[in-house]
């Protein structure tokens, strides 16, 4: 399924969401998802709706590389949770799925446990275009599903590009994969990342591999100790393998653990107030770009700008602001007056 320019269609009646059913869930996330500018206006109708319904999920962004173990992990950990009472989400963000083709989907085929359970539900958001548009609609599918009753959401990316961040910045808890490898896992992680893990797994400690995970874990104990925080959660390495079910108990604990530590500190609310203060002004950046993307108008200006700062005859600076004053000009203009014949304005006399 390619939603890369899909429209969502109509907007479902938020109590159908707030009362569980999964059809209009789906279709809300469509809604959310769409590209088309017409649908924007009834998205975030909707979302504001379902807002007063959202947050009491606990929310865990799961990142790793590529063939690390994250869907055998999730639908091991999910159906464990499932088992114990929850109500799982999973959602996926998929920057890399321009090059696949396909998003990480199957995740139906790779959850399959998850799949047919009444109490679970996957959903992948197709990428393509701007990974914080992708992000955006991840955060805004997870409002959807916690209003529709899902307690757990796992917010799944794969560990390429900058998909990370932008996970750990909607989630309570950010856990990071890792699998035991040449004694050199540390090497592929990129900077940054490791920084924001509250939890690291590694991934398939059984068989040949058990030993191996035991100096991975030593070495990412070590890793994490040099950027040890004074927040209210030490970061912890927990092995598991997740054929054998082993080490799963020890991560739900520490879950717990973590969702206990955070809370009772009012360190949670704080964290999820500086998430949506950082994700207003993505929205805005965003949404700026957008708009200067989308109007041709202002096209040949801004070439002209970025000549002249090419040409180093004009400072960065002063193009991006004459580029925004063209920006909220160009708005200005729209409907009331005919768009002026040169929407960017003259470079300012002074600095
Ligand atoms: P993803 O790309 O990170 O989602 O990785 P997958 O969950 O698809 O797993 C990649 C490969 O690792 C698959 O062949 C899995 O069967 C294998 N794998 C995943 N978890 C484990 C584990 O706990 N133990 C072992 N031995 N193999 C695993």
């Amino acid at each position: 399924m390619s939603a890369r320019t899909q429209g969502g269609g109509r907007s479902p009646p938020p109590g159908d969401i707030v009362a569980g059913d999964r059809r209009a869930l789906a279709a809300a996330i469509t809604l959310i998802e769409s590209t088309l500018e017409e649908d924007r206006e009834p998205a975030e109708a909707l979302l504001q709706a379902l807002l007063p319904h959202a947050g009491k999920a606990v929310r865990i962004g799961i990142s790793g590389a590529p063939g690390v173990g994250k869907s055998t992990f999730i639908e091991a950990f999910g159906t464990r949770a499932i088992a114990a009472g929850r109500r799982l989400a999973v959602l996926a963000v998929d920057p890399s799925s321009e090059r696949s083709g396909g998003s990480i989907l199957g995740d139906k085929t790779r959850m399959a446990a998850l799949a047919r359970s009444e109490r679970s539900f996957i959903r992948a958001t197709p990428a393509g275009g701007a990974l914080g548009g992708v992000a955006r609609r991840t955060r805004d599918a997870m409002i959807a599903c916690e209003a529709a009753g899902f307690d757990l959401v796992m917010v799944e990316t794969v560990g390429v590009g900058q998909s990370e961040a932008a996970v750990a910045d909607m989630v309570d808890l950010f856990m990071l994969l890792v699998q035991p490898g040449a004694g050199d896992e540390l090497q592929g992680i990129k900077r940054g990342v490791m920084e924001r893990a509250d939890i690291v797994v590694v991934t398939k400690a059984d068989g040949a591999l058990e030993a191996a995970a035991a100096h991975a874990k030593a070495d990412f104990e070590a890793a994490l100790s040099l950027h040890a925080g004074a927040g209210p959660w030490t970061p912890c390495v927990i092995v598991c393998s997740s054929v054998e079910g082993t080490g799963l108990g020890e991560i739900a604990d520490a879950v717990e653990r973590h969702r206990a530590a955070m809370a009772g500190a009012g360190a949670l609310e704080a964290r999820r107030a500086a998430q949506a203060r950082t994700w207003l002004w993505r929205e805005v950046e965003e949404s700026l770009m957008a708009r200067l993307r989308a109007d041709g108008r202002l096209a040949p200006a801004v070439e002209a700008l970025e000549a002249e700062v090419t040409a180093q005859t004009l400072t960065p600076s002063a193009a991006a602001r004459r580029i925004v004053t063209g920006i909220l000009r160009a708005d200005e203009g729209e409907g009331a007056r005919p768009p002026p014949a040169s929407p960017l304005p003259p470079e300012p006399e002074t600095e």
